[in-house]
C-alpha cells in the first residue's frame, strides 16, 4: 500500500517511527514492541536510517520483516549521508525487491563528531536531489520528505527554508512529516505559510510524548525544537517523579493531538523511541 493513497480515506493516517537497534537481540525486542503496537492498527510504521553499514542493513531487514510478517505497511527512511548515487540506487532496488513501496527521502545529519554535512563525491547535497533521482530512475515508490515547523537548524531563515522545501516537494514528494514540535502554534503557522507557498501535499505532524526530561532537552537542542514555557512549568513540578513525568508528557501530547486533528491534520506521526507504553497511552486516550 502506498502511503499517499491512505490520505484519500477519511480516517487520520497514524504512524509510528522506530530506529534500528544496535544488536540482533535489540532487533527481536523491537519486533515485539511493534507487535504490541499492532493492536493500534497503525496506518504504517517507519524505521529510521543510521550512519553505519550494519544499522542500515537492519533498517532494510526490519521494514521488510515488519511488512511481510506483521502485515503492517512499512516505510524505510533513507539518507544521502556517505553514499554515492550508485550505492543509493542499489539500496532502493533492495527495498523495492523486498516489497517496500514507501520511502522517506532525507539528506541526513552530519555523522557524529562532524558539524557540517559534506556530500560524498558522486553523492547528493540535498534531499531534493535524492527525490529527483528516485523519480528520474522510475522507482515504484511513494516518497515522503521531512519538514520543520520551527525551521531547520541550519537554515534559521524561515523564508529560505520554505523556498528549499517547495523545491523538494516539486522534485516529487508525495507527503511531508514534520520534525517534532511541542507548540501547535508553530505548526499552524508553518502549515499556513507552506500552503501559501504552494505546498499542496499532506503535512503530517510529528509528535513525541516526553518521557524523560534530560532526554527531551538533549533532543530539542539537537533538532532546534522549542519546549514551551507551560510544558516546562508542568515538567518542573514533576521532574523528580519519573512516572509523573511520563504522565505529564502523555497528557501534553494528547492535548496537542486532539487540537491538531480538530484543525484538520491529515494524520499523526509518533516518534516512539522504540518504546510502546507512552505511545499506547496517547493512542488510547485519543480513542483513534
Ligand atoms: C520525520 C523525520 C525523519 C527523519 N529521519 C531521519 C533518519 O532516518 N536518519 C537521519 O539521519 N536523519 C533523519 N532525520 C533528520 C534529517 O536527516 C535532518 O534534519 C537533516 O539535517 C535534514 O534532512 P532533510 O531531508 O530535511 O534535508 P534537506 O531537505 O536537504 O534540507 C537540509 C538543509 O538544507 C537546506 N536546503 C535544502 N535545499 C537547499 C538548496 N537547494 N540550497 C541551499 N540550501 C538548501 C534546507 O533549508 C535545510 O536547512 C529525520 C527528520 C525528520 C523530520
Amino acid at each position: 500500500m502506498k502511503i499517499a493513497n491512505l490520505f484519500q480515506r477519511p480516517a487520520p493516517v497514524v504512524s509510528f517511527e522506530f530506529f534500528p537497534p544496535k544488536t540482533a537481540e535489540g532487533v527481536d525486542t523491537l519486533y515485539r514492541t511493534v507487535e504490541e503496537l499492532r493492536g493500534c492498527r497503525p496506518s504504517f510504521v517507519s524505521v529510521t536510517y543510521g550512519a553505519g553499514g550494519s544499522t542500515r542493513d537492519r533498517t532494510l531487514e526490519l521494514v521488510t520483516r515488519i511488512q511481510r510478517e506483521l502485515g503492517i505497511t512499512a516505510m524505510a527512511h533513507l539518507t544521502c549521508v556517505g553514499s554515492t548515487r550508485a550505492e543509493l540506487e542499489e539500496t532502493l532496488h533492495r527495498l523495492v525487491d523486498g516489497g517496500i513501496r514507501n520511502v522517506l527521502a532525507l539528506r541526513g545529519d552530519p555523522p557524529k563528531g562532524e558539524t557540517a554535512f559534506v556530500p560524498v563525491a558522486g553523492g547528493f547535497r540535498y534531499a531534493s536531489e535524492l527525490v529527483a533521482f528516485i523519480r528520474d530512475r522510475g522507482f515504484d515508490l511513494c516518497v515522503g520528505g521531512a519538514c520543520y515547523p520551527e525551521g531547520h537548524v541550519e537554515t534559521r531563515d524561515l523564508d529560505q527554508d520554505l523556498v528549499n522545501l517547495v523545491q523538494k516537494v516539486r522534485a516529487g514528494i508525495d507527503f511531508l512529516v514534520t520534525q517534532l514540535f511541542f507548540d501547535n502554534e508553530d505548526h499552524r503557522a508553518f502549515v499556513r505559510r507552506a500552503r501559501s507557498a504552494g505546498v499542496a501535499v499532506p503535512i503530517v505532524p510529528g509528535l513525541m510524548p516526553v518521557t524523560n526530561v534530560s532526554q527531551v532537552q538533549r533532543f530539542t537542542q539537537m533538532c532546534g525544537a522549542r519546549i514551551p514555557q507551560e510544558l516546562q512549568r508542568r515538567l518542573r513540578i514533576v521532574e523528580k517523579d519519573p512516572a509523573a513525568v511520563v504522565a505529564t508528557g502523555v497528557q501534553w501530547t494528547v492535548e496537542q493531538a486532539r487540537l491538531l486533528l480538530r484543525d484538520g491534520a491529515p494524520g499523526l506521526h509518533f516518534y516512539t523511541l522504540n518504546k510502546s507504553s507512552a505511545t499506547l497511552a496517547v493512542h488510547a486516550a485519543l480513542g483513534l
